[in-house]
């Protein structure tokens, strides 16, 4: 895979910044999973002085001059070209952001978290308006200092997502929003998918619904010897390697689909993860290629495989084996709940269907903020009447409005759309094994679940960092972000149903 002499030797280099990248996710993983609250200002502090020694090795003269002569390097594979590419990505953002603009966003979203932590508990957006005034001004300069074409947005946009563009937004959204408002009321006044399931109420105990998570974890045959599954407050995925993922859940002791679902989300990212191919251990390409594709793959287990009829039918004798009250639904009671259609004011709580009205309120609201188009203080009020027009829920407080998310107290503007983008993503793969005659609903009732994972890992995994995103799609769907697929899938689920 790497043959050019020039990029082994940058990949030996290279080797530093990776375990302390992995120094910094095992320190990551433990803050959320085992360090006990007295430990996070040294830990904070850890972290930083981690990355601030990274960056230091990233832009010493000896590592860029070694990466800027593989840049010269002729006759490049595909993977060396890579390589070259993630580097000199990650060498040109960190150089045109000076450390003391790095420095003040740090420590104001540092602030602005704690801030937002009381507002939301307090109920009172003006806890936290002045805070996300500031962040808001940091993410334009920082916009002005990275460059873009168009507008501030797109700088922003592609951080996360490389490539990405404020217009391929807009267009997602301009085809997405009339074909979903015409989706939901058609679901909603149908009452098939929007109904109160008892199932939503029914407690469970912890225990017993650990035993569940681990059998449908056996049944994806995650691979116990190079992964864990532990308990967070928030949900997440943590690639140590290639060969240590973490994911975690929670337990709130009634309406298991939550921590169901969370499950099969995180085991979708760490299947992305796990299926990199093996030759890329420990180099700049060991990892997936950006936030929405790694969505896609969550998402696509979560919904298209998880929230399905088949998969229902799967797991069903799991449900009832350890939590019981299961029996006394049948399986059409259970892939009606999994699958239910619920308007809510709390976007980690929506379902697939009405989850992109949550992101397209998101990304309108940012993008005005970073035109200067729009006063902190009016936000609040432009959040709740987007929230009416989309789903026709007014929210009744700012915990149920503009404070539910942490990202803006990160400095994380930008980062909404990607959601967005893992749902279509998701779709069009789904699309793309279909129209190629792999039957994934048929798989996963033969119970051929590897299958899947094989083909997945063929069509996205095992390249890791290789291609930038709509490259890779181009190269492997034959075309780049289109949403006109999660509405054929939706209109199939959903009214063909
Ligand atoms: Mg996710």
């Amino acid at each position: 895979m790497f043959e050019n002499e020039v990029i082994k030797d940058l990949l030996k280099k290279y080797k530093r910044l990776w375990a302390l990248g992995h120094a910094r996710a095992l320190m990551g993983w433990d803050n959320e999973v085992n360090m006990p609250r007295g430990g996070s200002e040294e830990r904070g502090i850890a972290i930083a002085e981690i990355s601030t020694l990274s960056q230091e090795i990233l832009l010493s003269p000896e590592f860029t001059s070694l990466v800027e002569k593989a840049s010269k390097q002729e006759d490049l594979n595909d993977y060396e070209e890579g390589v070259v590419r993630v580097l000199n990505r990650d060498i040109s953002i960190m150089k045109k952001i000076p450390p003391s603009l790095l420095y003040e966003i740090s420590e104001t979203s540092q602030r602005a978290f704690h801030a937002w932590r009381d507002a939301r508990e307090k109920n009172d957006f003006s806890l936290f308006s002045k805070h996300l005034e500031k962040i808001v001004k940091l993410s334009i300069e920082l916009a002005e200092k990275l460059g873009y074409e168009k507008e501030p947005y797109d700088a922003l946009l592609d951080l996360f997502e490389e490539g990405l563009r404020t217009d391929d937004v807009v267009n997602i959204f301009s085809y997405l929003k009339p074909n979903m408002k015409k989706i939901v009321d058609k679901v909603l006044s149908e009452k098939y998918y929007y109904f109160d399931s008892p199932l939503e109420k029914e407690r469970y105990d912890i225990e017993k619904m650990k035993q569940v998570n681990k059998e449908v974890l056996d049944l994806l045959e995650f691979p116990w010897d190079r992964g864990r599954l532990d308990i967070s407050p928030h949900p997440f995925t943590n690639g140590l390697g290639l060969n240590d993922v973490r994911i975690t859940t929670r337990y709130e002791g009634f309406d298991f689909k939550r921590s169901l679902f969370s499950v099969v989300h995180e085991f979708g990212h760490a299947t992305y993860e796990l299926q990199i191919d093996q030759n890329f251990k420990m180099t700049p390409l060991a990892s997936g290629v950006s936030l929405g594709i790694h969505e896609s793959q969550s998402r696509f287990w979560e919904n298209i495989i998880g929230r399905s009829k088949q998969f229902t039918e799967l797991i069903k004798p799991i449900l009832d084996k350890h939590l019981g009250f299961t029996r006394n639904y049948d399986t059409e009671d259970i892939y009606r709940y999994f699958a239910l259609v619920k308007p809510s004011p709390i976007r980690t709580e929506a379902d697939e269907l009405t989850y992109n009205f949550h992101i397209l309120l998101r990304f309108e609201l940012e993008r005005l903020m970073l035109k200067g188009e729009i006063n902190i203080n009016d936000l609040p009020e432009l959040w709740n009447d987007k929230m009416e027009e989309y789903l026709g829920i007014r929210p009744k407080s700012y915990k149920e409005g503009i404070l539910q998310d942490v990202h803006w107290s990160h400095a994380d503007l930008g980062y909404f759309p990607t959601y967005t983008l893992g749902n279509i993503v998701a779709a069009q793969i789904r699309e793309h094994l279909l129209g190629n005659n792999f039957n994934i609903y048929e798989l996963v009732n033969e119970k051929r679940i590897r299958d899947i994972k094989e083909k997945l890992k063929e069509l996205i995994h095992k390249y890791g960092s290789t291609y930038r995103p709509k490259d890779l799609l181009r190269k492997q769907l034959g075309e780049e972000y289109n949403p006109k697929y999660i509405i054929d899938y939706f209109e199939e689920k959903y009214v063909g149903h």
